[in-house]
């Protein structure tokens, strides 16, 4: 006998994408030392925790130093306070009405969107857009619902709807039929957004299907146009076929101090074998309960905080200063005539490369050339080739020295 490991693991991958930007950026500063290199390729905030939100934090570490409201283990599924806050604030001004026992409060979304797989089958199909956030697939493949990845970048087994140009974006329903999809608006990595019309399209196909979309709502404050949807639940019938995830993270330079949400409707049905419907909501609570122990005290706290008026005006002060840089992004580099997606409600711009040219040679003349590292589409999927990401986590100062250097480049 020997000990056996998860052989799915080995199918994948990934990991290769920003291990590699890395290197070319390393190397590159060891060659050039002097060089003030600009990074427009994390998908990390730059600017730091609010007042309003730091303050509430350091009341509650006070509180966790003291015995007569120290705190230990809270609620799995997270503080009632703080579900009411998200509920009152993120919900209610949007006619959608929830009990706090459908918002799971978490260390953040990605282990959420990577966790959420475990409660459903194993022989589910699955479908996620292409470009995609590489958790949902990575997880996927370790569950076992793949194969391996094919010449063409794809893993067997999995649903790719293509995003570009072409599509302008938004997603075709899958020619064969699929149990879950997974959906990211506004979008990582392209920026772009779906109207409650083309998002409709996505729940009536799920309503009629019995299929069911995990809605990954990250970057819902950086929506600024009207007819864009700040949660699938704004959606008809939304409620029976989807689950919402939400972080603090992009919303409130949360990346290091870790808080999301899930919003499991008590309508949403799965089914067994036989064909039954199974509430959804008590088996991620079961999943919950069983392997998690809940966000700290004080981190929920600070998230509390974010809902205070002052906490409210700070963050949007933040939000509006990174989409600032957006815009400036998609206009100057609108301006030298390159093609720009996203960036109107989202912090990402996605950038068609000049004359056709592959995802990893124009990140290497942004590199060499201008001193700018960006993220080359192709690592997000092969639709992303040809595109490559630039991110508005920067200061303007950086944003708009990065944008001059472009412009003086000929292409
Ligand atoms: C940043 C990001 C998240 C948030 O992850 P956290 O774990 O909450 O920091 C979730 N989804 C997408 C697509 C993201 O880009």
């Amino acid at each position: 006998m020997v000990v056996k490991i998860n052989e799915n693991y080995l199918k994948l991958k990934s990991s290769y994408l920003f291990v590699e930007v890395a290197r070319r950026e390393a190397e590159f500063r060891e060659a050039h030392p002097d060089a003030d290199v600009i990074k427009m390729g994390i998908g990390d905030v730059t600017k730091p925790l609010a007042p309003a939100v730091v303050e509430a934090f350091g009341k509650a570490v006070d509180e966790m130093g003291n015995a007569d409201t120290f705190m230990g283990y809270g609620p799995e599924q997270g503080y009632e306070f703080l579900a009411d806050a998200i509920i009152k604030n993120d919900y209610e001004p949007l006619g959608i009405s929830l009990d706090t026992n459908e918002v799971f409060i978490s260390d953040g979304a990605k282990c959420d969107t990577g966790n959420i797989q475990e409660i459903f089958g194993i022989d589910n199909k699955i479908a996620v857009t292409d470009p995609v956030y590489t958790v949902y697939v990575d997880t996927n493949v370790m569950a076992g619902r793949t194969g391996e990845m094919g010449e063409d970048g794809m893993y067997e087994g999995l649903t790719y709807l293509k995003c570009n140009a072409e599509n302008n974006f938004v997603p075709e329903l899958p020619a064969e039929p699929v149990d879950i999809i997974y959906l990211c608006y506004p979008n990582n990595p392209t920026g772009t957004t779906l109207t409650k019309d083309q998002l409709k399209v996505f729940v009536d196909y799920a309503i009629e299907n019995k299929a069911i979309i995990l809605f990954d709502a990250a970057y819902e404050i950086f929506i600024r146009e009207d007819n864009v949807p700040h949660s699938i639940f704004e959606i008809e019938g939304a409620k029976e076929v989807a689950i919402e995830f939400r972080s603090f993270s992009k919303t409130a330079g949360f990346t290091g101090t870790r808080c999301g949400y899930t919003v499991v409707p008590k309508e949403l049905k799965a089914y067994d074998s036989e064909g039954n419907a199974v509430d959804v909501n008590p088996l991620w609570n079961r999943r919950q309960t069983t392997k998690f122990n809940g966000a700290s005290y004080p981190v929920q706290r600070a998230a509390e905080a974010v809902f205070s008026p002052e906490g409210k005006k700070q963050i949007n002060d933040a939000i509006d200063y990174y989409m600032e840089n957006a815009k400036i992004i998609r206009e100057s580099l609108s301006d030298i005539g390159l093609d720009v997606y996203g960036g109107v409600s989202s912090p990402y711009v996605w950038v068609k490369t000049p004359n056709d040219m592959d995802s990893w040679d124009f990140f290497d003349i942004l590199l060499n050339e201008a001193n700018i590292v960006g993220t080359p589409g192709s690592g997000f999927g092969p639709s992303g080739e040809g595109y490559l990401r630039l991110t508005a986590f920067n200061t303007l100062e950086n944003t708009k020295e990065a944008m001059d250097r472009i412009s003086k480049l000929e292409f």
